[in-house]
């Protein structure tokens, strides 16, 4: 009877380890966001074992089902559609809830979209911050970005690719000129990182919206290493 928190890729399906394929495939049951997102992990490696929805909106009345699946004994895996479960995505109530019965919780860790694009970053790494996604509504989302600046270490968020633009212009209205990496698609064909000033980076992206997965990282405390904008295109 254990809950097993599994990191399962955030692109690449490759990106998976011994102990990740071990543990689906040996547990009773496994959690997940999207089911259909799920199975096709599965397939891709030839792992049979029942899947259940437990996302957003339904984790609160699918908690006393998994519960009941664990104090019986079985062994459930909790994954989410990317990266760690918990990180931005449902798993906090479970594990929880989990750790309140005294049922083991054992991470199986793997990828995460916020070390990925830290690691990757080029920013200082010594100390850093993680908002996950930031609010939505203007008045809060000044505020946030005003307080994650006065913090003067990394700061790494998720941005959608619909709300990046106006994300970086409330950034530049509250904060100046200021150097960001943007991290998108981290992992998969279309990866790519965009180092450089606001001024710089804004009007670009207005001319060519950006798609996919976003990471946003910036630091207060760092000095902009390069005068313009710098892309990584990784290809594979
Ligand atoms: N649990 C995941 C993790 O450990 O990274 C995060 C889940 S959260 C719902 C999804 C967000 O993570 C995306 O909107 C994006 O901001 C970020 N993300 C996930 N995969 C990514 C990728 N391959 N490249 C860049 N950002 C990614």
């Amino acid at each position: 009877m254990s809950l097993y928190v599994v990191a399962t890729p955030i692109g690449n399906l490759g990106d998976i380890t011994f102990r990740a394929i071990e543990t689906l495939k040996k547990v009773s049951l496994i959690a997940c966001e999207d089911t259909r997102y799920t199975r096709k992990l599965l397939s891709h490696y030839d792992i049979h074992t029942p899947v259940t929805s437990y996302y957003e909106y339904n984790k609160i009345k699918k908690l006393d089902y998994l519960l009941g699946e664990l104090k019986s004994g079985k062994d459930v895996a909790l994954v989410s559609d990317s990266g760690t479960p918990g990180i931005s995505d449902p798993g906090f109530l479970i594990i929880s809830a989990a750790i309140k019965n005294q049922i083991p919780v054992l991470s199986i860790p793997g990828p995460s979209a916020v070390i990925s694009a830290l690691a990757t970053a080029g920013l200082p790494t010594d100390s850093f911050v993680f908002e996950g996604f930031l609010p939505r509504k203007k008045g809060k989302l000044r505020k946030a970005i005003k307080e994650m600046a006065s913090l003067e270490r990394t700061v790494v968020f998720y941005e959608s690719p619909h709300r990046i633009t106006v994300t970086l212009k409330i950034m530049q209205e509250t904060l100046g000129h200021i150097y960001i990496v943007i991290a998108r698609e981290l992992t998969k064909h279309f990866e790519e990182v965009l180092r450089g000033d606001l001024a710089i980076l804004i009007p670009r992206l207005e001319a060519q919206p950006l798609k996919g997965e976003i990471v946003v990282l910036f630091n207060t405390s760092f000095t902009n290493p390069e005068k313009n904008t710098n892309t990584n295109k990784n290809s594979p």
